[in-house]
């Protein structure tokens, strides 16, 4: 029998690989390592979800002093110093890496601080000292890495890897891009005192979420004084000097900032991997190919994460992990369900949406109800903040199932945790109504909406 250094070989210590690893000891694995080649907790703790909502915190501030003053109290001036938040930011983040290497540690994995790629489908060659070792399966886990536009200039803009790190709050940004970080930041920034302006190429941002979320959303980045231009993207970037850059619009437009950034999507991170000597196949968008139990088209190498491009968001890179430790050390094959997740976009305010929007479930199901809701949240209601919450159920018809929840408002997050256990229960409207309220929030609107709305093209149609 071969015999190889370890039994699991991890490229990757994100959310993914950490789990993995860690489960696959749980299970019994031998020798287990994972290769690092930046900081131990990936994406997600290093630079994205945890520092992302650190800023997202710091930023609503300024709007909780004005609301505050609703409520009887003088804050008095208040300064901000982007410093300080980002020593403070910067010191947590360095104690969760340590707590994940640490777990990592005291699982009994190897952790090492290097850069790993394939010599061939049993075999990683460390980048930096050069050590070659064999595995008998390898786990590839290395995320994603944002999208850079071909652009003249380009290098003159940054992506969120490095606006977590920028030295100083920028007066004038623009950002380019309509998804989750492009609006996350957007309203981060303007929260602390930039002046923003984001540039979609679409009509209204956030496309893949429900209508009345995207209208919401939009109409709220708007609202706060994050300046949105439509149908348009970049086509180059000129410093103009004193730290200042040009930004040319392909609708002619100009606009001069500090800090330009592009949110315009993230590819998945297989380059200079060595994939081609392993004979790890990628899908025609550049992800890696896997079935439904993470196993790549080589049968010893698996894959789980943004790299493999299925549902790009922290806790089903974890759940992914683990199945595949699962499947692959614990004798039961396990196949992630990637349906009904639930997830949230941190915009000010948030998104929480789980299962189909309006618009899908009218192509897969013949009868759609739609429950829907707007108010103002209790909480605005001895200010002229204009800010309305959006309630959403959508239910098939003929069933009675809530088929997706889309809620826009604050706590939203919160919210769609819960919302999305019964929506992935299957639960009926029914059932949802049988829950007594919980009174005064605004969650009881999910049990109370009972009338049924119906778009006007369909009513006119009556
Ligand atoms: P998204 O895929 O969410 O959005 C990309 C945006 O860029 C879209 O608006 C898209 O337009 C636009 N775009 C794409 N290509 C171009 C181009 N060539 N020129 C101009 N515009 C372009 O990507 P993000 O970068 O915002 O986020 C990456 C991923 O990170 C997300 O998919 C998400 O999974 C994850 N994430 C999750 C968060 C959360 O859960 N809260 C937070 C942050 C990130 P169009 O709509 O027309 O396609």
């Amino acid at each position: 029998m071969t015999q190889y250094n370890y039994d699991l070989f991890v490229i990757g210590a994100g959310s993914g690989g950490v789990r993995a690893a860690r489960m696959a000891k749980r299970h019994g694995a031998g020798k287990v390592a994972v290769a690092e080649e930046y900081r131990v907790g990936g994406t997600c703790v290093i630079r994205g979800c945890v520092p992302k909502k650190l800023l997202v915190y710091a930023s609503e501030f300024s709007k909780q002093f004005k609301l505050a003053e609703s409520f009887g109290w003088d804050v008095g001036e208040s300064t901000f110093s982007w410093e300080n938040l980002i020593e403070a930011k910067d010191a947590e983040i360095d104690r969760l890496s340590g707590i994940y290497w640490r777990n990592l540690s005291n699982s009994g994995v190897e952790v090492i601080a290097d850069r790993a790629v394939f010599e061939d489908a049993h075999t990683i060659r460390l980048v930096n000292t050069g050590k070659t070792v064999t595995a008998d399966k390898i786990l590839i886990a290395v995320g994603g890495a944002p999208f850079v536009p071909d652009i003249e200039g380009a290098e003159l803009g940054i992506t969120s890897n490095e606006a977590f790190h920028l030295e100083t709050l920028p007066e004038h940004v623009v950002i380019a891009g309509g998804g989750y970080i492009a609006c996350e930041f957007a309203q981060i920034f303007q929260g602390m005192g930039s002046n923003v302006c984001q540039v979609y190429r679409g009509d209204t941002v956030l496309r893949g979420f429900d209508d009345d979320v995207r209208s919401q959303v939009h109409s709220e980045l708007v609202r706060s004084g994050v300046r949105v231009i439509t149908h348009t993207v970049f086509e180059k970037i000129e410093d103009i000097g004193g730290g200042k850059k040009r930004v040319h619009l392909t609708n002619g437009t100009q606009l001069d900032a500090d800090v330009v950034m592009y949110a315009i999507g993230r590819n998945p991170y297989v380059e200079g991997l060595g994939l081609e000597k392993a004979g790890v196949e990628l899908a025609e968008n550049g992800a890696i190919q896997v079935d439904a139990y993470s196993q790549t088209s080589v049968d010893n190498i698996y894959a789980v994460g943004d790299v493999t491009n299925r549902v790009n968001l922290t806790p089903v890179a974890i759940r992914e992990g683990a199945a595949f430790a699962a499947t692959v050390f614990g004798g039961k094959p396990t196949a992630y369900d990637h349906s009904d997740i639930a997830s949230a976009v941190f915009t000010q305010p948030p998104v929480g949406s789980v299962g189909l929007s309006e618009a899908d479930a009218r192509k897969e199901f013949k009868n759609i109800d739609i429950y829907k809701t707007s108010f103002r949240p209790m909480k605005l209601s001895l200010t002229n903040i204009e800010s309305r919450m959006m309630m959403k159920l959508v239910v098939d018809g003929d069933t009675q199932r809530v088929l997706g929840v889309h809620i826009v408002g604050p706590d939203a997050p919160e919210m769609i945790q819960l919302a999305g256990i019964a929506v992935k229960a299957g639960l009926t409207k029914d059932q949802y109504d049988a829950a007594c309220a919980v009174h005064p929030t605004s969650a009881e609107e999910l049990v109370t909406m009972n009338e049924k709305w119906t778009p006007p093209e369909l009513k006119a149609a009556e």
